[in-house]
């Protein structure tokens, strides 16, 4: 074919530590004359270039997480994102002004013109100076953080190791763990004061610069949030405070009921309350994945057999290991367009668990493979939760042995029982960390005095949080902001969550009355990639894309029903 660039066809053909061995082919398609019937090969040469840069970073950042002791790794993903990433950004951005001069008029182009151009209106280069220094403030939150230890029966532990002891049977070592936990916190407020107003006033000037009311407006546009405003997130938070609020303090009742507590403490909220051993449904991998592909083919048999392929391609590193990251995740490998899970699997259900959500993320690959252009293949952050929330409920009635699963109805009935809880507890807190953040943006001189930061998350916790009792710990219970990194980090990157949460909900429900069709939904939604807006793709799974007190009210009693159904097994 003329004109087309001779691209590696494989990440193995280039070494990705280095700049130069992508900067000749971006080089070409910036100087490339284009016409109307070149136009289309050079962007599937754009898309095959950005294919091999996004693949070659991910396997670079999974080689490091599977062994951080390895040094020669560690330089790897320091190269590339230190020289790579931010070279390939700038680059990246020429290209971009190409493609939208070229104005293609195919109808499939749509919306990845709308996000090209919303990402070059708003990029300043005055701005790149000052993510620097937000990601430096942002290690530093890390540092203090990941430095929190406490003496713990002649024993250091940090805050991962103390929050175990929240799930201990015996009241007063909870209640000492947890007085140990917010006791670091409170040694570390000052500073971390210090950063959030150090940020604050940077995120400021980020919006200023882009020519932006407010920073909640900048980051609304930088997130692609075109099919929801401020205004939708706060009837969310409504419907949460009138329905979902009421039925956790029903959970919270039940479980000062269950342990025989007068009051629920702060630190009862974890423990189990069936006084039941801890689930162990598997020894090693290979278990995990027999188990867990047995359930994935009684949920739909083409999903099983992309799970049967990961495990066939060696896609997937399960257990923990020493010198293993920790945490778990699906990378996506764009080239070969093959996904791939790593995760640190000691035998209990929450790794289960983990990997129903993650293999949700990874069908969503499979799914997408088939479209043209890497950019076409990305849904938003709204949806790619759908994907793996939904299978977390679609796998669930397959948990029990007789389904091929690990557990006897009893224990699955546990394992269900905690997850459905767990979705109604978290709304609230999602809407108080949402919520906190409208606040504080629209209100930033105020919100630069850390007191007034305290006060507004004290009266949204008292609306949101019920069912707990904190008398006696105010000071702990208005610093709570402090104990959510994304308020640091990723601010306003809460509320998808949420969202995605209603949606799963909704594929659930529909499953419940016909499985092949709400699972056949699903999987049709998923290949749409980031080709239709999100109504759109909610629409393709069968669920709408509204949070209101009605769509709220019936999949909370689904919840609740299913939770009564699932207690008579235990
Ligand atoms: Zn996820």
């Amino acid at each position: 074919m003329l004109n087309r660039l001779e691209l590696p066809e494989s990440v193995d053909e280039v070494d990705a530590t280095r700049w130069e061995s992508f900067a000749p082919f971006f080089e070409e398609l910036k100087e490339r004359p284009l016409s109307p019937e070149n136009a289309r090969d050079w962007l599937a040469d754009w898309s095959h270039l950005s294919e091999l840069i996004w693949e070659a970073g991910a396997l670079i950042y999974i080689k490091k997480s599977i062994d951080t002791t390895d040094k020669e790794k560690e330089q790897a993903f320091l190269d590339f994102i230190n020289n790579v990433a931010p070279q390939a950004q700038v680059a990246n951005q020429a290209l971009k002004q190409r493609f939208l001069m070229l104005d293609l008029p195919d109808e499939d182009l749509a919306l990845m013109k709308r996000d090209i151009q919303n990402e070059v209106d708003l990029f300043r280069p005055e701005n790149v100076p000052l993510f620097t220094e937000l990601s430096k403030l942002d290690n530093e939150y890390d540092k203090i953080t990941g430095g929190m230890k406490a003496e713990w029966d002649g024993e250091e532990k940090n805050l991962s190791q103390l929050s175990l002891y929240l799930y201990d049977q015996d009241r007063s070592v909870r209640e000492r763990a947890w007085k140990t936990t917010m006791s670091l916190w409170l040694g570390g407020r000052k500073e971390i004061n210090d950063i959030y107003t150090s940020m604050l006033q940077l995120r400021r000037q980020v919006a200023e610069n882009a020519g932006l009311s407010d920073y909640r407006e900048y980051a609304f546009r930088e997130k692609g949030r075109f099919d929801y405003t401020p205004e939708d997130c706060f009837v969310f938070h409504d419907a949460i405070e009138a329905v979902v609020v009421p039925a956790a303090e029903r959970l919270y009742e039940k479980r000062r009921q269950r342990l025989a507590l007068d009051v629920v403490r702060p630190w009862d909220t974890k423990v189990d309350t069936t006084n039941a051993p801890p689930l162990k449904p598997y020894q090693g991998q290979s278990e995990l994945v027999r188990g867990s592909l047995r359930i994935l083919e009684k949920v739909d048999p083409v999903l099983g057999g992309y799970f049967e392929i990961m495990a066939r391609e060696n896609l997937l590193d399960l257990d923990t290991r020493p010198g293993k990251a920790l945490g778990g995740y699906c990378s996506t490998l764009a080239l070969r367009k093959r996904p791939f899970i790593f995760m640190n699997g000691v035998g209990i259900h929450d790794n289960v668990q983990t990997l129903l959500h993650e293999a949700g993320h990874a069908f969503h690959v499979f799914e997408t493979a088939t479209l043209p252009l890497v950019w076409l293949r990305n849904a938003p952050m709204e949806f790619c939760e759908v994907a793996s929330m939904s299978m977390e409920l679609l796998a669930a009635p397959y948990l029990t042995k007789e389904h091929g699963g690990f557990y006897t109805p009893a224990e699955a009935a546990r394992a269900r029982i905690e997850h459905l809880e767990g979705i109604i507890t978290f709304l609230p807190y999602m809407a108080v960390v949402d919520a906190f953040q409208h606040w504080v943006y629209t209100h930033i001189d105020e919100a630069m005095n850390p007191d007034n930061c305290d006060a507004a998350w004290e009266a949204l916790w008292l609306r949101f949080m019920r069912g707990v009792d904190w008398t006696g710990f105010e000071t702990e219970r208005k610093t709570g902001w402090h104990r959510k990194p994304h308020i640091f980090s990723s601010p306003f990157y809460y509320i998808e969550y949420g969202m995605a949460q209603v949606g799963a909900l909704q594929v659930w429900r529909n499953s419940l009355q016909n499985q092949t069709e709400a699972v056949a939904a699903y999987r049709r939604a998923l290949s749409l990639g980031g080709t239709k807006t999100l109504p759109e793709l909610f629409a393709a799974a069968g669920a709408e894309f509204r949070f209101d007190k009605s769509m709220l009210t019936e999949l909370v009693a689904l919840v609740e029903e299913t939770i009564a159904e699932l207690e008579q097994f235990i």
